[in-house]
């Protein structure tokens, strides 16, 4: 199986993509996860795509389309995965399908996670991190919050929240996200590959409308 994850930051897409990558065995290729990685480690792409991340601006494409093309002509590239965050615009759409025509795979669907913008501002800001990197777990101060305030449940480390949710930062990435997503999702509407699926309810629910509209459309 071979997808693609569409969503507004925040819609859940990261976790559903884990979780359907989990259950049906597929790579799960976050761009916004190498990216912070490469920035962590200082890397000279993780210097350059920095300030965009910080600022909630798209990394050039060049940047994140060179990123994946030497990942996926690399000897062990991923035959089946879910593409979570990438491509992310049309120029990127253009590369990746020009990428899988060049390797001879083909791409199964494009699922579009629909979730609406208030929603979004509220599960964006409430979201706080384990900065330990041996931890790394999320929270949630509306739906998952930590026993202790500010303090991770599993290791004690004060949590932090990513430069990129803070509240002004969120409104910004959903305002470049409507720039470029209307032209994404009509692209791959317009080649039959759109599979919309609400973004709505528990991890759970949302995790099973997902796995039927594959089912129903004979994708495994
Ligand atoms: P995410 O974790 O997917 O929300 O990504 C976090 C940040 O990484 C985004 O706000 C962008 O700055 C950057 N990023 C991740 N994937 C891409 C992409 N495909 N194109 C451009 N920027 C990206």
């Amino acid at each position: 199986m071979r997808l693609i994850f569409i969503g507004p930051p925040g819609s859940g897409k990261g976790t559903q993509a884990k979780l359907l990558s989990q259950h049906s065995n597929l790579v799960h290729f976050a761009t916004g996860d190498i990216l912070r990685e490469a920035m962590r480690l200082e890397t000279p792409e993780g210097k350059l795509a920095a300030p965009y991340i910080i600022n909630g601006q798209l990394v050039p494409d060049n940047l994140v389309n060179d990123i994946v093309v030497s990942r996926f002509r690399a000897p062990n590239r991923p035959a089946n995965f879910v593409m979570d965050g990438y491509p992310r615009t049309i120029g990127q759409a253009i590369a990746f399908d020009s990428l899988l025509h060049e390797l001879g795979l083909a791409l199964d669907g494009v699922i579009f996670l629909k979730v609406a913008d208030q929603e979004i501002i509220k599960r964006l800001s409430s979201r706080w991190n384990c900065p330990n990197t041996q931890c790394k777990a999320s929270y949630n101060t509306e739906t998952k919050p930590p026993r202790n305030p500010r303090h991770c449940d599993d290791c004690g480390s004060v949590l932090q929240q990513r430069d990129d949710d803070r509240e002004e930062t969120v409104a910004r990435r959903l305002r470049i996200f409507h720039e470029v997503y209307d032209d994404l999702v009509n692209y791959y509407r317009g080649k039959g590959q759109l599979i919309e699926v609400p973004g709505l309810g528990s991890v759970e629910g949302i995790q099973d409308k997902i796995q039927r509209a594959l089912a129903a459309r004979n994708i495994k």
